[in-house]
């Protein structure tokens, strides 16, 4: 007998997880040899990968001295290292690595997520999921640079190199934890305007993930920068569906549509009312619908609508954004739009923290690379952020350990020092053992049918 099902799920566990990654890894071909050589490019993989898991940028030097005084190492045991590399040999064999090798894991992931109904949280009322776009800068520097940096010249003739990707991020109305999806990196032939390039970089995006969007019933949510007509054209085009903010700044004419629009009575309006707990806020929207995105007679008719939110005593505004949309908005769903609207900060304070603050500080062990390496490893830590979103919905353990803990700086220590002192047959025993310590009654991982819903 069969379990679809609960196969699913096991697939969504730590060790099914990194048997993805793994899998990539003994498929690359060696770039010395144009051979795949025993164990040494998989090692290289999960090597550099678990010093993202652990946030441990001394992990992979710990465990080297653990294997030579106890003869074992967490580096094996935890992440299937089969012989472990020197730092040298990581950045070696990862450099002439293309970042996109790994972009299915995200896809698959996210695929057995949503077979599980891990998903269905996430899902607006209209039954759709929504994706955030943001453009983040995750390098800059004035000496280190590589084949893959953007360049730019500057008027005393120095020269600054960065990184920078269109992140997009599956977010959902409160819901604390994100997904990574697979990214976009901001092309160095795009120029040195922002706009410009995430821009194309969104382009570039939809081009391979349209299909993607389609199928999964995704709404892109971004700033004012993708309010832009000739990316709302194309998504158009491709029949996926937009959630912009639209400032006013950067959308005169229409704006003056909706003024226009309100004197005419074009415009509808809602009120409504809510207690928040302290105070009486009173939201009004504004909807007005098929106004030009920009000036001029070939201009693209969008939706508008915009949320004040006021509180009722002194009227000071709490709240004020406004989107462009393709979809049908009315009074009915105004005030759904703008919440899920406003998650797309969650790609801010979850996502962009862990690309800047939480990913660099690692290329002091391998170094920026000439090839690919600086993206390869980015694309790794992205990775380890999704798994790690992906254990915090789905493994009862690893929930039971994080909540305890409280924060997140408070997980990751007890990480970096139990793994440092002390050997540990799997990633479910250093759970285990860390529930147990903190007199958690560690939860049997139920295998079978719906119950293991967690
Ligand atoms: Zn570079």
């Amino acid at each position: 007998m069969s379990y679809p099902f609960a196969s699913k799920i096991d697939s969504l566990k730590f060790d099914s997880l990194v048997e993805s990654l793994k899998e990539i890894g003994r498929n690359l071909l060696d770039p010395r040899t144009g051979e795949n050589t025993k164990y040494e490019m998989q090692d290289a993989v999960l090597s550099a990968f678990s010093l993202f898991f652990t946030q441990s940028p001394s992990f992979l030097a710990h465990q080297r001295d653990m294997q030579r005084d106890k003869g074992k190492n967490n580096a094996n045991s935890l992440f299937g290292v089969f012989k472990l590399p020197s730092d040298q040999q990581i950045k070696n064999l990862l450099d002439p690595i293309k970042p996109t090798v790994f972009y299915s894991i995200f896809e698959s992931t996210f695929h057995l997520l949503n077979a599980v109904g891990a998903l269905d949280n996430y899902r607006t009322p209209q039954g759709k999921l929504l994706i955030a776009l943001d453009g983040v800068y995750y390098f800059s520097s004035q000496k280190i640079s590589c084949e893959q940096c953007r360049t730019q010249k500057h008027k005393n003739d120095t020269v600054t190199y960065s990184h920078a990707i269109l992140a997009a991020v599956l977010v959902g109305v409160n819901q604390p934890v994100v997904f990574p999806q697979s990214p976009e990196f901001l092309a160095q032939q795009d120029g040195h305007d922002k706009q410009d390039s995430e821009i194309a970089a969104a382009k570039r995006w939809l081009e391979s993930h349209a299909s993607f969007c389609r199928d999964n019933k995704i709404i892109l949510l971004g700033d004012d920068i993708f309010c832009h007509q000739p990316l709302c054209e194309l998504l158009i085009e491709a029949r996926v569906e937009f959630l912009f903010v639209c400032k006013p700044d950067s959308h005169k004419t229409l704006y003056e549509w909706v003024e226009g629009l309100e004197t005419i009575g074009g415009v509808e309006h809602l009120s409504v009312e809510m207690w928040n707990g302290k105070d009486h806020e009173i939201s009004e929207y504004r909807i007005a619908k098929q106004v030009p995105l920009r000036d001029g007679d070939d201009a693209l008719l969008v939706n508008f609508f915009e949320c004040t939110i006021r509180r009722k005593k002194d009227h000071k505004i709490l709240y004020q954004n406004a989107f462009a949309t393709q979809m049908d908005v009315g009074i009915e769903t105004v005030a759904g739009y703008t919440e899920q609207g406003r998650t797309r900060w969650k790609i801010e304070n979850e996502n962009n923290n862990t690309l800047k603050n939480q990913g660099y500080h690692f290329e002091h062990n391998f170094g920026h690379g000439s090839q690919y390496l600086s993206m390869t490893l980015l694309i790794l830590n992205l990775l380890a952020f999704l798994f790690h979103s992906v254990l915090s919905l789905m493994d009862a353990n690893y929930q039971l350990v994080r909540n305890a803990l409280g924060t997140r700086e408070t997980f990751f220590d007890d990480i970096r020092a139990l793994t440092r002192y002390l050997y540990f047959d799997s990633f479910q025993a250093l759970l285990t053992f860390m529930a147990e310590r903190l007199e958690l009654i560690p939860i049997q991982q139920i295998r079978l049918g719906s119950q293991a819903r967690l």
